[in-house]
Order: structure tokens, then sequence, then C-alpha cells
């Protein structure tokens, strides 16, 4: 009976393991790598470009009135991003980022979510007016 395996076997137990072990030895993505999306709530003019130019659809908006003008949210679906990075290269204030992080592993779907929200002040109101003085009534005429 032949073994034809058995010596590259016995071999290969006593190499070095051709992989490493994740996440004990945790690479560094390259330089240009598209993965987890931070969104910077606080430079975004909410112009909606993101939301335009991406594809899969996984931005979305929310706005709501309050006090002093609307609270504004934006939600980015990771789970069904493509990580085309068009949002981030069509934002006009980088507000956008995809970072070189590719831990994206989750158990849970809304996991995935990144969130941001800001308050987007009303514009002051314009002040009013002065009333024209009421015009004197007229006399009336007497018989
Ligand atoms: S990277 Fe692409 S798919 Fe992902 S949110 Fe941005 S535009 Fe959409
Ligand atoms: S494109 Fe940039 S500035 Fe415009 S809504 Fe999206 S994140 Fe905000």
């Amino acid at each position: 009976m032949k073994f034809p395996y058995l010596k590259e076997a016995v071999k290969s137990a006593f190499k070095k393991p051709s992989t490493e072990i994740y996440p004990i030895v945790n690479k560094v993505a390259p330089v240009g790598y598209r993965g987890k999306i931070v969104y910077h709530a606080d430079k975004c003019i909410n112009c909606g470009m993101c939301i335009r130019v991406c594809a899969p659809g996984c931005i979305t908006r929310t706005i709501e009135k309050v006090e002093d003008g609307d609270k504004i949210t934006f939600n980015f679906y990771q789970g069904q991003c493509t990580f085309c990075s068009m949002c981030a290269d069509f934002c006009p204030k980088d507000a956008i980022e995809l970072t070189q992080d590719y831990h994206l592993a989750v158990t849970d779907r809304d996991d995935l979510i990144v969130s941001g929200t800001f308050i987007k002040k009303a514009p002051p109101k314009p002040p009013v007016p002065p009333q024209a003085p009421a015009a004197p009534a007229a006399d009336k005429k007497t018989e």
C-alpha cells in the first residue's frame, strides 16, 4: 500500500504555517482600501448628492422639525453597500470617508448601520416691517 502524500504531510507538520491566524495577526489594509464608512455629520450640508449617486440605495435621510430648525439624520446601510466610494467622491464637503478598517463581520445586520445627526438651523426670521399709522377716520357729514 502506498501513501503518496504521507511524506508531504509529515514535512508540512513541521513547517511554518503559510497563512496568518486572524485576528491574532491583524494586517493593516493597503492604502486606498475602501472599508468601513465614517460619516462626519459636522461637515455635512445636506445637499443630498451622496443619496443620488449611491446605486444600491443604501443611504437614507430623515428630517425632523425641531425648535431651532431641522434635525437631519443620515443612515448608511453597509450591509448592502458595495464600497464603490461614489458617495465619498461626490461629497463636496468630505463628510464621508471609506476607511482602511475591514472588520465588518457582525451577527446583527443593524450593527453595520452608520448614523449621524446634525441640526440645520432655520434662517433668522426677517424683521417685521413697521406698521403704517392708521389713516384718520373720515368725518361723517351731518345733514
Ligand atoms: S460606497 Fe457606494 S454603495 Fe456604499 S454608500 Fe457609498 S455610494 Fe453607496
Ligand atoms: S454629499 Fe456630503 S454634504 Fe452632501 S448630503 Fe451627502 S454627506 Fe452631506
